[in-house]
């Protein structure tokens, strides 16, 4: 795992629990907004791995004050050894852990859930799946893939949609609904960009969505 830094405590990152937040380096999309470009893909200055006994013992010391990991980045699902490092804190320590992932490996999402070693994913959706190529060079079925697997494991999960206004519209909205679940947990959020849209376009977004029986759709 590249992990290029460790936020050791957070009450926001894991709904509902206290967690110790790994960010791991790279990327496979270069979102303008990126709130962490310069570990995902913009190496000005190239970030340096911790080593791993540097991070097992960060975890080990926060234990009993911690529920759980968030492992976020960059992109979680593009670690070579994601799965065997779950694994190995699950053995080790037990904690809960959350993945934040950007959907484009669903088979590394599915591993993951079918050998338990995560409790939470939280899915960005950052366009409708069939402007996924034109938006970020990326394959939107592998999108909808992950969000399908997500949506019908069993495991507790949310979607968050970066309101950039080049991804996100009422048009865009539109493609997005037949395919999401009105029980999906929806997080609209205002991107880290000069580039965005006001709040009472974002309040807009959430009644489309609550119009078509999203009733857990948040603005953060
Ligand atoms: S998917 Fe996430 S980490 Fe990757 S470039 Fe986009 S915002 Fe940054």
């Amino acid at each position: 795992m590249q992990i290029a830094g460790v936020q050791k405590t957070s009450l926001i990152d894991f709904p509902n629990k206290i967690s110790t937040v790994l960010f791991t380096i790279g990327c496979n999309m270069k979102c303008p907004y990126c709130h962490n470009k310069q570990i995902s893909f913009d190496f000005v200055c190239p970030p340096q791995p911790m080593l791993m006994d540097e991070v097992f013992s960060l975890i080990q010391e926060r234990l009993g004050f911690i529920d759980g990991i968030s492992i976020s980045g960059g992109e979680p699902t593009i670690q070579k050894d994601l799965l065997d490092f779950c694994f190995e804190v699950k053995k080790r320590f037990g904690l809960l852990i959350k993945v934040d992932t950007n959907g484009s490996n669903p088979h590394v999402i599915d591993e993951l859930i079918k050998k338990k070693l995560v409790d939470y994913l939280a899915l960005d959706i950052k366009t409708s799946f069939q402007r996924y190529k034109g938006s970020l060079g990326v394959d939107g079925k592998n999108i909808l893939k992950s969000y399908n697997i997500i949506k019908d494991s069993g495991v507790d999960y949310e979607l968050r949609m970066t309101c950039y206004p080049d991804f996100i519209s009422t048009e865009v909205i539109d493609e997005l609904l037949p395919y999401l679940n009105y029980r999906d947990r929806l997080f609209i959020q205002k991107c880290n960009n000069e580039n965005t849209y006001d709040a009472g376009q974002l309040e807009l977004f959430r009644n489309i969505f609550k119009e078509q029986g999203y009733g857990q759709t948040g603005i953060r």
